[in-house]
C-alpha cells in the first residue's frame, strides 16, 4: 500500500463481500433470505457464511450454503473451523461441502471450545491449528483458501510477532486471501499493513467491516475479540439513544468514511459482516456510490 492518497476507487472498482450466519429459527431463515435478495444485486465479489465451533452449525451452514449455490449467482464460500473435530471428522465435512459445490473455503482454527478466554486444546486427533487445517485443504482439493487476520493482534497471541507469524505460517500453507477482524480505527490498519508487507506477506488482506447495528451489543463482542471502539464512535452517537433512524445514519456514514479513507489509502476488497441485515449495508455502499444493478430472469446482473 502506498502512502500517498489517492483519490476514492471508482464505485465499480470497489469490490465487496458479504459475510452471513446461518439461522437458528425460521424467522431468522426469513430474514436471511430476505437480506440475500436485497444485497445480491449489489453484486458482491463472493459471500460467506460462518459455521459454529466444533460442527455445533454444520447442517444449517451446509444448508444455507447449499440454497445459496442453487438458488442464486452468488459465488458463496463457507466458513470451516477444526476445533473438537478429528481429521476424518474435518476431511468428511469438507467433502460434504465440496459434493455441494463449495469450491472457497474460509479456514478458521475456532475459539476455544470451554469459550473466548479459556485455554485452546486441539483435538488429539485434529489439525493442531489454522495453518495445518488450510495445508489439509490444499491436499484435499483445489479450493480458494480465505483466511483470518488480525489487526489489533488475536486476544490468545502473546505478542504482534507471534500473531503475525501464525498469519505467515497459514499463507505459506496455501492461504491466497485473508478477512481482518472488524477494526475502526484505519491507522491501525495501515500500521499492520506495513508489518505484513516487510514479513513478506503479499496476499490481499481485506478489511473486515462492520456496520454497526447495536452500539451495546458491538461493544461486548469488541471487548472478548480484542477489537477496539475507539472514542470517536461513542461521540458520534451522543444524544441519539431515543433515535433508531439517527442511529442508523449514522452508522452507514461511519461504514461508508471508512471504506472511503481505506479505499483513498489504495484498498479496493471489503468484507461486510452484514449481521443478515440488508438496510446498512445497502444505506453504506449507496453513500459509496455502488447501487443495486438490475436483475434478469436467470438472476445474473444485466
Ligand atoms: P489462528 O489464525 O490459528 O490464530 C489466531 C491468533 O491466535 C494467532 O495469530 C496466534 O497468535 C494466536 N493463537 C492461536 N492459537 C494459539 C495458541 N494455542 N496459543 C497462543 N496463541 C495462539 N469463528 C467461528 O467459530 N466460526 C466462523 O465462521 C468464524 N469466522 C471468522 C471469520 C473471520 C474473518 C474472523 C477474523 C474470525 C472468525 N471466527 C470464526 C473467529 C475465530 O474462530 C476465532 O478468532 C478463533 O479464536 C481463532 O481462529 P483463527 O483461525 O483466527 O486462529
Amino acid at each position: 500500500m502506498t502512502k500517498t492518497e489517492r483519490p476514492i476507487a471508482k464505485p465499480s472498482d470497489l469490490k465487496v463481500s458479504f459475510e452471513f450466519f446461518p439461522p437458528k429459527s425460521p424467522d431468522m431463515a426469513e430474514q436471511l433470505w430476505q437480506t440475500v435478495e436485497a444485497l445480491q444485486p449489489y453484486q458482491p465479489d463472493f459471500v460467506s457464511v460462518t459455521y459454529g465451533a466444533g460442527g455445533t452449525t454444520r447442517e444449517p451452514t451446509l444448508a444455507t450454503v447449499k440454497r445459496l449455490i442453487a438458488d442464486t449467482p452468488l459465488a458463496t464460500a463457507s466458513h470451516l473451523t477444526c476445533v473438537g473435530a478429528s481429521r476424518e471428522e474435518v476431511r468428511a465435512v469438507v467433502e460434504e461441502f465440496q459434493a455441494a459445490g463449495v469450491r472457497h473455503f474460509v479456514a478458521l482454527r475456532g475459539d476455544p471450545q470451554g469459550g473466548v478466554g479459556t485455554r485452546y486444546a486441539p483435538h488429539p486427533g485434529g489439525f493442531v491449528n489454522a495453518a495445518d487445517l488450510v495445508a489439509g485443504l490444499r491436499d484435499m482439493g483445489d479450493f480458494e483458501i480465505s483466511v483470518s487476520a488480525y489487526p489489533e493482534r488475536h486476544p490468545e497471541s502473546e505478542s504482534e510477532a507471534v500473531d503475525l507469524d501464525m498469519l505467515k505460517q497459514k499463507v505459506d500453507a496455501g492461504a491466497t486471501r485473508a478477512l481482518t477482524q472488524f477494526f475502526f480505527d484505519n491507522d491501525v490498519y495501515e500500521r499492520y499493513m506495513d508489518r505484513v508487507r516487510a514479513a513478506g506477506i503479499s496476499i490481499p488482506i481485506v478489511p473486515g467491516i462492520m456496520p454497526i447495528q447495536n452500539l451495546t451489543q458491538l461493544k461486548r463482542f469488541a471487548s472478548m475479540c480484542g477489537a477496539s471502539v475507539p472514542a470517536f464512535i461513542d461521540a458520534r452517537f451522543e444524544g441519539t439513544e431515543n433515535d433508531p433512524q439517527a442511529r442508523a445514519a449514522i452508522a452507514a456514514d461511519i461504514a461508508a468514511e471508512q471504506i472511503a479513507d481505506l479505499s483513498r489509502r489504495g484498498v479496493e476488497e471489503f468484507h461486510i459482516y452484514t449481521m443478515n441485515r440488508a438496510p446498512l449495508t445497502i444505506a453504506t455502499l449507496e453513500r459509496l456510490g455502488v447501487s443495486a444493478k438490475a436483475q434478469t430472469l436467470s438472476g445474473a446482473a444485466a
